[in-house]
């Protein structure tokens, strides 16, 4: 690792657990990244609503240090038996749109090509939809990791969606945005928060906090899920009888986290709520075998949740299943 690299530039909005691993995301990005050659979106009908996912990229590190609390000959052969590299350890990035009818909902924001030299395709991919940053009205955030908030401003910081309102979980703005909350944060933590001000800036007149399980808009009702970040949280999106749950970071990659959810990430502030949540959502949605999302889930980043042993397994959605 280029420790000099690390230190500098991306390296402040870089997440703590990457920057102990000196992933490629905290080395200086790329210029401008080119798209992958095939549109990625994939699009499919939730009652009257219609979900879009949007393929933003990926980042790499090694899966050495990903997983605090499992031996290395495990995790390797999660790994191998889910034909996962190990070194490295691919880890996509992938929004949720969601469009109701009165709303046009994009949840988080992704890398917007200023992370990841591999990252910010998600504009791309979005007008690919057929969809343009102008027509989102409102983005939700699940937390502020730089990977999850860093495409709301371009390079100069201008808004990317410029008639959006933006709806914020309340702990997760307290924890990241007050001074006392920042006074008592270690340095890595501090780069976040600067982040944080620096994106949301341009936003600051159009901001809503909402509660742990407050109705977001109409169909999208958050779920605290606390453990990743102080105020994680997922949601869940109904309409005529059809349910989504959009996970966000309560399940990292499934084929490691799904198969063994009592698995810690280092991304995980507090592992043991980030369990308890994960194996929370997961259940729920084996049960009530409804769709889900995750945003480091292997595009389409849509599928279904089974039991199966001690874990759960995805199960990715096929193109049949798109509209
Ligand atoms: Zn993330």
């Amino acid at each position: 690792m280029n420790r000099r690299i690390a230190m500098t530039g991306a390296a402040a909005l870089a997440l703590p657990g990457l920057l102990r691993a000196g992933s490629a995301l905290a080395q200086a990005p790329a210029a401008t990244p080119t798209p992958p050659a095939t549109p990625g979106f994939f699009r499919f009908r939730l009652g009257s609503f219609t979900v879009t996912t949007l393929y933003d990229g990926y980042f790499q590190r090694p899966l050495a240090g990903l997983i605090r609390n499992a031996p290395a000959e495990e995790t390797e052969r999660a790994a191998r038996e889910a034909f996962l590299g190990t070194d490295p350890l691919r880890i996509p990035f992938s929004l949720t749109l969601l469009q109701t009818g009165r709303a046009t909902v994009l949840f988080d924001a992704g890398t917007g090509g200023q992370m990841s030299p591999t990252g910010g395709y998600a504009m791309a991919n979005m007008r690919a939809a057929g969809i343009a940053p102008e027509q989102v009205t409102l983005v939700v955030h699940s937390h502020f990791h730089p990977d999850h908030i860093t495409g709301l401003t371009t390079r100069d910081n201008a808004a990317v969606f410029p008639n959006a309102e933006i709806a914020v979980p309340e702990a997760e703005w307290r924890f990241w945005t007050d001074s006392g909350s920042i006074a008592r944060m270690p340095d890595g933590l501090r780069g976040i928060a600067a982040a944080v001000e620096r994106r949301f800036g341009p936003y600051r007149n159009r901001i809503r906090q909402f509660a742990g399980d407050a109705e977001v808009t109409p169909g999208v009702r958050a779920i605290a899920a606390h453990g990743h970040t102080p105020g994680h949280t997922a949601f869940e999106v109904a309409d005529g009888g059809a349910g989504l749950l959009v996970l966000s970071d309560t399940t990292n990659r499934p084929e490691l986290f799904a198969r063994n959810p009592g698995w810690h990430a280092v991304f995980d502030m507090d592992p043991q709520a980030a369990e308890a949540n994960r194996r929370r959502l997961l259940d729920r949605a084996a049960t009530d075998r409804i769709w889900v999302t995750g945003y480091h889930f292997p595009f389409p980043i849509a599928g279904r949740i089974v039991r199966d042993g001690q874990g759960y397994r995805y199960v990715a959605a096929d193109w049949i299943d798109g509209i």
